[in-house]
């Protein structure tokens, strides 16, 4: 047995980070590293960043906690910051991604029973998708290994059908599909970006249907892509959508959105959480945004994505352990032809932090501030161990 306390639920690696500043981590032996993974794209402001640590500490001194019963301008002000920000018109605000998802399904399902007065349920999902732990959003994952000794599944989920696959997906619509739910960039999935051409299909499906469309934007939203929301790199807007990861900044929020007579989907008593938009937490939401705002965060996050992709083809690109690089903005996966767990613990001990997306991904997220010298350390690092790996190779074929 271990001597931790702890469940055995994470398969951590062997380092114990106690401090952060912008894009630099500090691990309990003083060792420095370059953060190229963000918390899992949380940290996207980089780390303790002062507007939002201000905001925070400001906050502890007013009124840490107010239950959903009574007004809350801190919540309503970024609800505000939020709708004025994208094409949705109500927010509601909880406390993690995957309850950002229990709460798309949700309205989904009981503004088609309410609203519009159908016997509509079911939830279509993709293969390789990933939309959290609960029950209900790891049944709406398209990966077995989340469902694994689970059984049995809630009903109401298709979470079978491949990527891009038109047909596939317009057979398995019937009479009781209420929604088409998918991220734009399948993260954990691999770093598979959404073609336009399809997103826009999946949108008149909907259309014609009567289906509604909601996008997981839990890691690709807050400025991850080059755009506030990856939606907004596409001709198309979705009826519902969610966030959580960055929009803290680090403090755990969770938020779906919706638009238009979607919105009437929730009545009092029909949604709540206690936490959901505590004073702390919209403290911390307000001055991300805030922050975005002002400091053109976004699109500093699209020059650098050019930047970091731009770099990683020139000095990865015609490696051969290297299959394809992808993703957006500063969402990037490198696909290699081979499984890179050891890679990417190699990159750790040389103090650059960077996670897998399935076996043989190596993703990056850097925050979105990140300097053009900083993307020039980890490019530089990643092609000495992947050039390295592939020597390694050649000598033992
Ligand atoms: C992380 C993630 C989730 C789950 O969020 P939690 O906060 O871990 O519950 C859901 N969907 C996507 C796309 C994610 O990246």
């Amino acid at each position: 047995m271990s001597d931790s306390a702890l469940f055995n639920t994470y398969a951590s690696y062997p380092i114990t980070l106690v401090k952060g500043k912008g894009s630099r981590l500090w691990d309990d032996q003083g060792k420095e590293y370059l953060d190229f993974m963000s918390g899992l794209a949380v940290a996207n402001l980089g780390h303790a960043p002062d507007s939002v640590k201000d905001a925070l500490v400001a906050q502890l001194d007013q009124l840490w906690h107010v239950s959903n019963l009574f007004g809350n301008p801190n919540k309503e002000k970024a609800a505000r910051l939020l709708v004025d920000n994208s094409c949705a018109d109500a927010v509601f605000f909880c406390n993690s991604g995957a309850e950002a998802n229990e709460a798309a399904i949700k309205l989904a399902r009981r503004y088609q029973q309410k609203v519009k007065g159908v016997n509509r349920y079911e939830i279509i999902t993709f293969n390789q998708s990933f939309h959290g732990r609960t029950l209900a959003t790891l049944t709406a994952t398209g990966q077995d290994k989340v469902k694994d000794g689970f059984l049995p599944l809630p009903e109401g989920f298709r979470y079978d059908i491949p990527l891009h696959d038109i047909p596939a997906l317009e057979a398995a619509i019937n009479e009781h599909t209420a929604a088409i739910m998918l991220e734009l960039v399948q993260a954990e999935g691999g770093v598979i970006p959404v073609d336009p051409g399809f997103l826009s299909e999946v949108r008149a499906l909907c259309d014609r249907h009567g289906l509604l469309l909601i996008v997981d934007e839990i890691q690709t939203g807050m400025g991850r892509t080059g755009k506030l929301f990856a939606h907004q790199h596409y001709d198309v807007e979705p009826d519902i959508f969610t966030l959580a990861k960055g929009i803290g900044s680090g403090f755990p929020v969770g938020a779906m959105l919706a638009k238009g007579d979607v919105v009437n989907g929730f009545v009092p008593g029909a949604h709540a959480t206690t936490f959901g938009g505590t004073p702390i937490a919209m403290a911390a939401v307000v001055a991300t945004i805030e922050t975005y705002l002002k400091d053109n965060v976004v699109e500093r996050a699209a020059e650098a994505g050019e930047y970091l992709l731009a770099q990683l083809e020139a000095k990865l690109g015609k490696l051969p352990i290297v299959d394809q690089i992808r993703g957006k903005g500063l969402l990037i996966g490198i696909l290699c032809k081979e499984p890179v767990g050891e890679l990417v613990s190699e990159l750790h001990r040389r103090g650059l932090l960077v996670v897998t997306a399935g076996p043989n991904v190596i993703r990056l997220l850097p925050n979105l501030l990140v300097t053009h010298e900083e993307i020039d350390t980890a490019v530089n690092q990643i092609a000495a161990v992947l050039t390295e790996k592939a020597a390694v190779n050649t000598v033992s074929s």
